[in-house]
C-alpha cells in the first residue's frame, strides 16, 4: 500500500499515513491532525487549533459586545453626570461636594430667615 507523506501541522514531524485515513496521530507530538485531501494535494489540519480559534473567535465576538455595551452605559453616565454637575463663575464644571451643597443650604435657609 502507498502510503501519503505529510507533515505534522503541530510539529513539522513527518507523518506517513495510508490514503485511506482521515486521521493521523502524530508520533513525534502526539497531536491528531486531520487528512484533508483535494484533488492536487493532500495536506494537514489540526482539528484543536480549529476549535481553539473558534473559541477565540466566540471570545473576542463576546469582549466587543461587552464593549459597546460599556461604552452605552458609559455615554449614559457622562450625559447623566453633565446634568448633575455644578457650574462655578468661572463656568467650569465640577461634581458638587457634600461640603458646597450643605454651603449652599444653609446660604438658602440663611436667606430664607431675612
Ligand atoms: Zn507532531
Amino acid at each position: 500500500m502507498q502510503l501519503e507523506r505529510l507533515v505534522c501541522n503541530s510539529c513539522g514531524a513527518p507523518l506517513e499515513v495510508p490514503p485511506s485515513a482521515n486521521f493521523d496521530t502524530c508520533g513525534h507530538c502526539s497531536s491528531q491532525p486531520q487528512i484533508r485531501r483535494t484533488e492536487s494535494t493532500t495536506y494537514t489540519e489540526l482539528l484543536t487549533d480549529l476549535v481553539e480559534k473558534t473559541e477565540e473567535l466566540s471570545e473576542q465576538i463576546e469582549n466587543l459586545a461587552a464593549n459597546s455595551e460599556l461604552t452605552a452605559i458609559d455615554n449614559d453616565w457622562r450625559i447623566e453626570r453633565e446634568s448633575l454637575l455644578v457650574r462655578d463663575r468661572h463656568g467650569n464644571s465640577h461634581v458638587p461636594t457634600k461640603g458646597s451643597s450643605t454651603a449652599a443650604g444653609i446660604m438658602i435657609t440663611l436667606f430664607g430667615c431675612l
